[in-house]
């Protein structure tokens, strides 16, 4: 049993960002990191356009980014967050520059700011285009120099404990009382108890499959969250990240950055046309959801697996210098950039809703907090304006450490069983998880994808309930096992995504149902 003040599940921007402010703010409390693979495995570490803040106060102002990001949310967004978030922008973006995070600077001195898609103004501050590796970067540095943060890499958080695991019956309130971990380099269950946990788990691409998130985005902590019964919120709305380079093996994809359309590139498709201004007098720059369906409108007009970014009219050595990181890995595909168009197709990108919080990010279980991807803040609505996640994680850790400095704890004492392994056997049977896995991905790409219809989605819970029935009943009877519990997990997830797309009755931002039309 590990005793702790602040579990924190997940070393992404969000779990470091409040691991390092309550660690300096209370040096004799512990912090205990854990995270399922590498410290800096992450969605985080992926994020290349950068963060959207107003720093340039003569161009651009608060009113132009909040109305940029309500026009994104399509009417679903709550005002006064989105208002809150974007005025505590700066502030949170100076903490990372004094933690040590390099951002571009232009000519003239000033923070270099990039323009991405929804976005009226130039805001996104970016460290080219690698800005969440460098953000990872900083933050990890910071945590490594505090003595009490203890950080557990390839430690997976298999379940909160709540009342459920003391045998409390029909509890008045529920509580989290920290989390059952696997130790995945012993394979101990460790009992991690906690007078605060804080779930920053990131998001859920790799139930799609095809996504520009590493495969770790198993929505873990959402399905932790949904099976000790916190309120979770806006599944359906997934962002499918419009231009993704084109592999035909699927998998985890290259992200082509939406900042690259905002430096001038064109959609176009197999014949050459340009195809987006038909559809959006914003065309290229529309928001990401417009801008995923008319290329699937086109995919499936004309039958094409892909289509294409072309960046031919640009000039390539300021390309070059803005998108080192694309630029060398489209030529390393034998894509020249100068000459020849970017294969690409959409992919699942980012999640809008789900664990529900309020401003503190406080969830509905005492004690148990979140921020990150993982939640739904309110912030993004129906539709995530692009480079506004890592600014909602920085805020919203920031508000977790707030309330917590001014609470006192909690110091009621509970007996917390270990995690009871009677009976159970050492799987074999790894090929049923990845069979099940391949089946569950293409279930939710061919039936709960950018377009969805209620047949499909019926269809889809159907199919799922299959799915669960088989990996329930291993779940039941052996020892567990992180793809196991991912796919547990990912199951939930879907159930979730599934469910909510069926209740929804009208087109919002990223949902869109030819049923609703
Ligand atoms: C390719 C790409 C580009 C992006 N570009 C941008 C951008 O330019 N601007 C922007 O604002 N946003 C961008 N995003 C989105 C943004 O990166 C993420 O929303 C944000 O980084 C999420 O941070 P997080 O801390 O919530 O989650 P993550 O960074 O994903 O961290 C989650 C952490 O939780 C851990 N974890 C998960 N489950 C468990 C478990 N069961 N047990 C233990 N640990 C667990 C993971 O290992 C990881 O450490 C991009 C995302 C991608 C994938």
């Amino acid at each position: 049993m590990i005793t702790t003040n602040y579990l924190v599940i997940g070393s992404g921007v969000a779990g470091l960002t409040f691991a390092v402010k309550i660690a300096e703010e209370f040096s004799d409390k512990n912090i205990t990191v854990i995270t399922k693979s590498n410290e800096d495995e992450s969605n985080t570490k992926y994020a290349q356009g950068g963060v959207a803040v107003v720093l340039d106060k003569e161009e651009d102002s608060y009113q132009k980014h909040i109305q940029d990001t309500l026009i994104a949310g399509d009417g679903l967004c709550n005002a006064t967050v989105v208002d809150m978030v974007i005025k505590e922008g700066p502030k949170r973006f100076k903490e990372l520059i004094h933690w040590g995070a390099n951002f571009d600077i232009d000519t003239n001195g000033n923070y270099d700011l990039g323009k991405e898609g929804g976005h009226s103004e130039y805001r996104v501050v970016h460290h080219k285009d690698i800005t969440g590796y460098e953000i990872e970067r900083a933050l990890l540095q910071r945590v490594h120099q505090l003595k009490n943060v203890t950080l557990l890499p390839h430690h997976f958080a298999i379940d909160l404990i709540t009342e459920h695991h003391l045998n409390i019956v029909n509890p008045i309130h529920l509580s989290c009382y920290g989390a059952y971990v696997l130790d995945e380099n012993t394979g101990d269950i460790l009992t991690i108890k906690a007078k605060n946990t804080v779930l920053a788990s990131g998001g859920i691409g790799n139930i799609y499959g095809h996504t520009t998130n590493p495969v770790i985005a198993t929505g873990d902590g959402i399905a932790m969250a949904y099976r000790a019964k916190a309120q979770i919120q806006d599944m359906e709305f997934i962002q499918f990240h419009p231009t993704v380079l084109y592999d035909e093996k699927g998998g985890s994809s290259f992200l082509i950055s939406e900042a690259v359309r905002g430096f001038g590139a064109y959609l176009r498709d197999k014949s050459g046309h340009r195809f987006m201004p038909d559809y959006d007098s914003r065309a290229e720059l529309a928001s990401r959801d417009i801008v995923s369906q008319c290329i699937d409108k086109e995919l499936k007009k004309s039958g094409e697996d892909n289509v294409y970014l072309d960046c031919t009219h640009l000039d390539t050595d300021s390309f070059k210098e803005h998108f080192p990181n694309i630029y060398d890995k489209c030529k390393s595909l034998g894509i020249d950039i100068a000459k020849d168009w970017i294969p690409v197709v959409p992919a699942s990108h980012y999640l809008c809703g789900g664990i529900v919080v309020d401003k503190n990010g406080k969830t509905s279980i005492n004690n148990l907090f979140s921020c990150g991807e993982a939640t739904r803040t309110g912030l993004h609505g129906a539709n995530r304006l692009a480079s506004n996640s890592l600014l909602e994680a920085l805020v919203y850790a920031h508000n977790i450490y707030k309330y917590l400095i001014t609470q006192e704890s909690d110091e009621t004492f509970y007996e917390i069983p270990v995690w009871n392994e009677k009976g159970v056997t050492i799987t074999k049977d790894h090929v049923l998880i990845q069979h099940n896995l391949k089946k569950l991905q293409t279930l939710m790409r061919n039936y709960a994808g950018i377009v969805r219809n209620n047949n499909q989605l019926n269809e889809a819970k159907n199919l799922l309930e299959i799915i669960y029935k088989e990996i329930d009943e291993l779940y039941q009877t052996v020892k567990v096992n992180t793809p196991l519990c991912e796919l547990r997990n990912m199951i939930n997830v879907a159930h979730l995504i599934i469910t909510d797309s069926l209740t929804r009755n009208n087109n919002k931002g990223g949902y869109y149902n030819i049923d609703n039309l």
